[in-house]
């Protein structure tokens, strides 16, 4: 019997399993893709923004210091800009030569926290098979693996992705918002400087971001309603860019792609409950964010080292890693923290996607009044700086 069953190999899973490294306790790993995939990810075309916090944790859990340099792009700035107002309400630090955060691709971050994992005392990694069923009772959950085996834990830890089946399997019930819109995200090469500014523009009909990465190089993100999505992606690198160039106003003069383009249907899901007798969900399996804010993998984090803080410290305390109080504090806590941020950013995609006239003239005075509020600016860029 392990005491610490997780499913899925992403990000949160990963970080959770190194999260208690310390600890040493049984901990399965259950990942469908294989190994080698776990290994060496490929691209999958995402740059994630890190906040101050996340590198912080990264870092204490030694996955931060795997990362190349070079896979690290600083983001000084970002600027929101609306329909073909030339106002751009702009968040940054306030200190000289401080970053907002940081970009590091997807693939990069979970190459990172495998290296950190492999080797893990206690840790056994079952990659290739996927978890096909599991129950619980009281004392443990059981798993059934697809290949026919069967584990069971003291604690299971759902880290599935936002369409978790374990969560279904679990009956935990969650609000899922299928957006019938899809993002287009591309590495692109170009002309002018991006000086490390991050842009998000509402404009009309459409909706695209810059990410600064290193050198003239950035990530585009175009959102789109779902079909003309996969029309773009089906184009020539060389009509894409042309595509981009144009879509984007030439603001950074002429733009080739530097990368395959991946694209995501975009879907937002929230569980109604974080637990459940012996079981937990993290990462996108308990919250899963729309894009726009660049907070999934953040918040997916945050809650990954808060439920192992709790498991570690019943399991130095040597008292039950799965009880239901260990269990509902986790569950408290990582809701306080992301039911208001999961609210103001669908919000903000309802708000900014609404091509009605009230629609558009409300994002331009939000905007304006975004610009006039100081302490509002100062609050949102202090919480992507958090240490
Ligand atoms: C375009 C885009 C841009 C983004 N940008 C940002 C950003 O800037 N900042 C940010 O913080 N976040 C960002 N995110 C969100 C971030 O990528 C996700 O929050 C994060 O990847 C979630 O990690 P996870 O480990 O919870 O889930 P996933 O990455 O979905 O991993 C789930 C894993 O579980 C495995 N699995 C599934 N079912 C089973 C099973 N039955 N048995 C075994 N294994 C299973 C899967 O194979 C997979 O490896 C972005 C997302 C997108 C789409």
């Amino acid at each position: 019997m392990f005491d610490v069953m997780i499913v899925g190999g992403g990000p949160a899973g990963l970080a959770f399993a190194a999260a208690l490294a310390e600890h040493r306790l049984r901990i399965a790993l259950v990942e469908r893709q294989p190994l080698e995939v776990l290994a060496q990810p490929p691209a999958d075309g995402r740059e994630i923004a890190l906040t101050h916090r996340s590198m912080s944790i990264l870092k204490g859990l030694g996955a931060w210091d795997r990362i190349g340099r070079d896979d690290i792009a600083p983001l000084r700035e970002a600027r929101v800009l609306n329909g073909r107002s030339g106002f751009a309400l702009s968040f940054a630090s306030e200190a000289a030569g401080d970053q907002l955060g940081h970009l590091v691709p997807n693939n990069r971050i979970r190459r990172a926290l495998f290296e950190t994992v492999s080797g893990q005392e206690g840790l056994t990694l079952i990659a290739g098979t996927g978890i096909a069923e599991v129950r619980t009772d009281r004392t443990r959950a059981t798993a059934r693996l697809e290949d026919g085996r069967q584990i069971e834990a003291r604690l299971l830890v759902a880290a599935d992705s936002r369409f978790s089946r374990v969560r279904e399997q679990l009956g935990i019930g969650a609000q899922v918002n299928r957006l019938g819109r899809s993002m287009l995200v591309c590495r692109v090469a170009h002309e002018g400087d991006h000086g490390g500014v991050a842009t998000e523009w509402f404009d009309h009909d459409q909706t695209i971001a810059m990410l600064p990465l290193n050198g003239r190089l950035s990530s585009a993100v175009l959102t789109l309603p779902a079909a003309d999505i996969e029309r773009l992606a089906a184009l020539a690198p060389e009509a894409l860019g042309a595509e981009l160039t144009r879509r984007y106003d030439g603001r950074l003069g002429a733009m080739t792609v530097a990368g395959k383009p991946h694209v995501y249907p975009l879907a937002t899901t929230y569980a109604h409950h974080f637990a459940a007798g012996r079981a937990a969900l993290i990462g996108d399996a308990a919250v899963g964010m729309h894009p726009v804010t660049a907070h999934g993998f953040n918040l997916g984090l945050q809650g990954a080292a808060e439920l192992a803080g709790l498991v570690g410290m019943a399991a130095r305390r040597r008292a039950d890693i799965g009880s239901h109080g260990l269990l509902r504090r986790y569950e408290t806590a990582h809701r306080l923290v992301t039911a208001p941020l999961y609210a103001a950013t669908n919000l903000i995609v309802g708000l900014y996607t609404d091509e009605r006239p009230p629609a558009r003239l409300a994002r331009h005075l939000v905007l304006r009044a975004g610009a006039r509020l100081p302490f509002l600016r100062r609050t949102v860029s202090n919480m992507l700086m958090q240490p």
